[in-house]
């Protein structure tokens, strides 16, 4: 690490670039064509580091190494217990490094530092620390089988080998979200991570080594969607993939796997998050909680409360107090402490957001606070309010991922549920509310894979995380993440030397 000068004056500890190259078989390697790509720091739009572009040969180099690992290496092999010993020797060395992984998804990806040192690699570290955990637990169950003579029972094997499709907004818990069930579970696994942000997943490919996985069974092809992703969706060597990710690109990537070898697939997709706040609800928390919801990450996480719904009897004070709070959310160096808002993670990004912005003016919403972008270097956004939206407009049925929300009233508890649920998208929800009846009643109501209430992004490792509707189709975390690296196997024989039908 050494000392230097971010945009916006903040001092900063920037990070070493140590890795650039594919990781495949336990080596570090140029792309097969020897191309690369560069990755940019948002804060100035300058390169940071020239990343080897994998494409369809290297993404095939991986698979052979992952299938070699699963076919015949140890890793599927080795009791759960010897597995949980090198996973958690992997948090370890995660956990030691806690700083240069945040000042890289920072650099890369305009993500706070301070969040990323708090919150984003201890919650990597936990996935890895979690599923260790769990490594030697999985069972199968012993079957009450309709024949007495038949005895049978389950096992619970790997999948095989995998491919993680990552995305650019949390790229250090996506990598342990997705890694760390499939490890646990004996898999192999091609990690792609997006090419916006590709410098913490190389660095979590060294520490791999580090910590003694066997060759091959954690492969990193850094690259693009439809070069090195696509390969990875229609090989016929990966048994599954996991993706998050756009909505749009999860349906090509349903669509390779059909065509291809029907491999399992994984979706973790976009969301159009509603936030209701009822009518006793404590107006300074929940203007606090829908600001949260909405900013957080600069809008760029696909459970951000982009709909908020007021009940009428407080609309106006929620409002007020909200476009108060949005005065005072810095926006600045993700280096700097005191930012609550980095910029957004390329000029593609920033630019989609601003022209959503364009549309909610033109469309005729209300303008409360924000709407432009910030300074002529980087891409800063204003955290941006519109009230009076309706729901033929595009800034309330689309994804904007960015920091601009749409604010609604509504009047009973019934309309808020109709509102809620009028989307495509059901990934999650928050309510604001301290009457229980109105919190049981809705949290049914709503489908969405995940409810929280009087709090949001109230992620745990053990709480499973998915979405109903077109926001997906797995859930992460928890057990059940577990159970989506696992196949059964049911085995019969019969009991003594009884006929066997
Ligand atoms: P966004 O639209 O928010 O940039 P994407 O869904 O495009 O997000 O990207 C998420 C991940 O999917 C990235 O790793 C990206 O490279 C990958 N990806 C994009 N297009 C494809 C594709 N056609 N096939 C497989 N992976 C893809």
């Amino acid at each position: 690490m050494e000392d230097g000068k971010c945009n916006g004056g903040a001092t900063a500890v920037l990070p070493e670039i140590k890795f650039t190259k594919l990781f495949i078989n336990g080596q570090f390697l140029d792309a097969a064509s020897g191309k690369t790509f560069e990755t940019i720091d948002p804060r100035n739009g300058e390169v940071i580091a020239k990343i080897a572009a994998g494409d369809k040969e290297d993404v095939d180099l991986a698979v052979n190494a992952a299938r070699h690992a699963f076919d015949h290496g140890p890793w599927p092999r080795m009791t759960g217990f010897e597995r949980a010993r090198i996973i958690n020797k992997y948090t370890d060395l995660i956990e030691q490094n806690i700083e240069e992984l945040a000042a890289l998804d920072s650099i890369d990806g305009g993500k706070l530092f301070h969040a990323g040192k708090m919150n984003d690699i201890p919650a990597a570290a936990g996935h890895f620390r979690y599923y260790a955990g769990a490594a030697d637990k999985i069972h199968g169950e012993t079957l009450r089988m309709t024949r007495p003579s038949m005895f049978g029972y389950t096992l619970k094997e790997p999948i095989g080998v995998v491919g993680h499709i990552i995305p650019w907004n949390f790229p250090s818990i996506m990598f342990a979200m997705k890694v760390a069930p499939a490890l646990a579970a004996g898999c192999t696994m091609v990690v792609k991570p997006a090419e916006q942000t590709p410098l913490s997943a190389l660095f979590y490919a060294h520490l791999s080594k580090e910590a003694g996985f066997p060759d091959g069974v954690i492969n990193v092809v850094t690259g693009f969607g439809t070069t090195a992703g696509a390969a990875i969706s229609s090989h016929m060597d990966i048994d599954k993939v996991s993706f998050t990710g756009s909505t749009d690109v999860g349906r090509k990537i349903m669509q390779a796997a059909a065509a291809s070898n029907l491999k399992k697939v994984s979706l973790e997709l976009g969301g159009k998050s509603p936030l209701l706040i009822f009518d006793d609800a404590d107006v300074n928390k929940a203007a606090e909680l829908a600001l949260l919801g909405c900013f957080y990450n600069k809008g760029e996480i696909c459970v951000a409360s982009s709909r908020v719904f007021v009940q009428e009897g407080i609309y106006d004070k929620v409002v007020a107090k909200m476009v108060e709070k949005a005065k005072d959310w810095t926006v600045g160096d993700p280096f700097d402490s005191t930012s609550r808002q980095g910029p957004q993670v390329d000029k593609k990004q920033y630019e989609k957001i601003l022209s959503y912005i364009e549309h909610g003016k033109n469309d005729g919403a209300t303008l409360l606070t924000g709407g432009n972008a910030i300074g002529d270097k980087g891409y800063f956004i204003e955290p941006t309010i519109f009230a009076d939206v309706t729901e033929d407009m595009k800034i309330y049925k689309e994804e904007i991922f960015g920091p601009v929300m749409s604010l609604m009233k509504f009047k009973t508890i019934e309309e808020g549920i109709k509102c809620a649920n009028n989307t495509k998208y059901g990934l999650a929800a928050g309510i604001v509310s301290q009457n229980i009846d109105v919190i049981n009643t809705v949290s049914r109501s709503i489908r969405a894979g995940v409810i929280w209430v009087n709090c949001y992004f109230a992620f745990d490792l053990d709480s499973p995380y998915g979405g109903y509707k077109m926001s997906g189709n797995c859930r992460e975390s928890g057990m059940d993440a577990l159970d989506s690296y696992l196949q059964v196997k049911s085995i019969a024989m019969p009991l003594h030397n009884s006929p066997w039908m």
